[in-house]
C-alpha cells in the first residue's frame, strides 16, 4: 500500500487494513565508494520495506533521501541540509502523516548517519503533545556470520546458493574481513534490490583503506565530526565486496525483508504505546 498510488477514497481502509501503521525509509544521498550509487541507503532500504509492506500490509509514505551527511560537500551527488531543517521537515512530514489518521509512524532507517539525527528527532516529539508515536527501526547490515546461521536453519529456501557463493560469506567470517560502508553488506543489499545499478567492475576503482589520519583521538573515545572525512577519504570503509554476486544479494534481500516483515507484524499488533501515549498527554 504505498501512500502515493492512493486514491483519496482508498485511505480510510488503508488506515483499518494498516492498523494506522505508516512506515517511512529514511535515507540519504550520499557516495558509496564508485561501484554503488549515490542513492544506495535509501534505495535500499525503501525497496525492502515495500516489499515487506506486500506480506504485511502497512501504508508506505514516500521515502526520504535528505537524511543527515554533515561535512560530504566534496563529493558530486551528496545532498546536505542543514540540522535544524532536518528537524523541522520530520516534525511536520510526521504533524501530516499522522493528521491523515496514521498514529503510528515508523522511521524505517537506512543509514548509519542518521542513527543519531532520528534518535534526536523522536526526543524532540515529546516535547509537544500529539496524538501519535513515532518509531525508529534501523535496517541493519547483516554480516555474512548472521547470514551463513539463516541458510544454515533454512536449506531448501536458501538452495539457490552455490558451494562457491557460500565459500565467499566463509571467507568473511574465517579471514576476518571487515564490512564497513560501501561493504559487503550494502553491496549485496543492492544486488538483491537493484542489481543493474551496481558496478562490480569498480569494486576496486577507489581505496577504501582508513588513512589512520584520527586513530590517536578515536582510539581514545574522542569524537570529532572530521573523523569520517579525514579517515576516509573516499567514502568507502573496510574490505572490498569482492566476489559479492546476484544470488547472494538475493538471499541478503530475503533475509532482510523477514526482518522487517517481523518489525511491521509487531508495531500493527502492539497496543501499548499508544496507550501509554494518551496517559501521557493526561499526565500534564
Ligand atoms: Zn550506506
Amino acid at each position: 500500500m504505498l501512500w502515493a498510488h492512493l486514491r483519496e477514497e482508498e485511505f480510510d481502509d488503508a488506515i483499518k487494513i494498516s492498523k494506522g501503521v505508516c512506515a517511512m525509509a529514511v535515507g540519504c544521498l550520499e557516495k558509496h565508494g564508485q561501484h554503488l550509487p549515490v542513492g544506495t541507503d535509501t534505495l535500499e532500504a525503501n525497496k525492502v520495506l515495500e516489499t515487506a509492506s506486500e506480506i504485511e500490509p502497512v501504508c508506505v509514505f514516500p521515502c526520504f533521501y535528505f537524511g543527515d551527511i554533515q561535512g560530504l560537500h566534496q563529493h558530486k551527488g551528496s545532498v546536505i541540509l542543514s540540522g535544524g531543517l532536518l528537524l523541522s521537515l520530520m516534525t511536520e512530514l510526521c504533524d501530516e502523516i499522522a493528521r491523515n489518521g496514521f498514529k503510528k509512524i515508523l522511521l524505517f532507517n537506512g543509514h548509519g548517519g542518521n542513527i543519531a539525527f532520528l534518535n534526536n528527532f523522536i526526543r524532540t516529539t515529546l516535547y509537544r503533545k500529539k496524538d501519535y508515536v513515532v518509531y525508529t527501526f534501523f535496517n541493519n547490515l547483516l554480516h555474512p556470520s548472521y547470514m551463513l546461521k539463516v541458510i544454515q536453519e533454512n536449506k531448501e529456501r536458501f538452495s539457490y546458493l552455490t558451494r562457491e557463493d557460500l565459500d565467499i560469506l566463509n571467507d568473511y567470517v574465517v579471514k576476518k574481513k571487515t564490512d564497513e560502508h560501501g561493504g559487503f553488506c550494502e553491496t549485496a543489499g543492492m544486488l538483491g534490490t537493484y542489481p543493474e545499478l551496481v558496478r562490480t567492475d569498480k569494486y576496486e576503482a577507489e581505496s577504501s583503506a582508513s588513512t589512520k589520519r584520527f586513530d590517536h583521538l578515536t582510539k581514545a573515545g574522542i569524537y570529532t565530526a572530521h573523523f569520517w572525512n579525514a579517515d576516509y577519504p573516499n567514502s568507502y570503509a573496510g574490505d572490498p565486496p569482492l566476489n559479492v554476486n546476484e544470488r547472494i544479494g538475493k538471499a541478503y534481500t530475503q533475509m532482510a525483508v523477514d526482518r522487517a516483515v517481523n518489525v511491521l507484524r509487531i508495531l500493527k499488533n502492539e497496543e501499548e504505546s499508544l496507550r501509554f501515549n494518551e496517559e501521557w498527554n493526561r499526565m500534564w
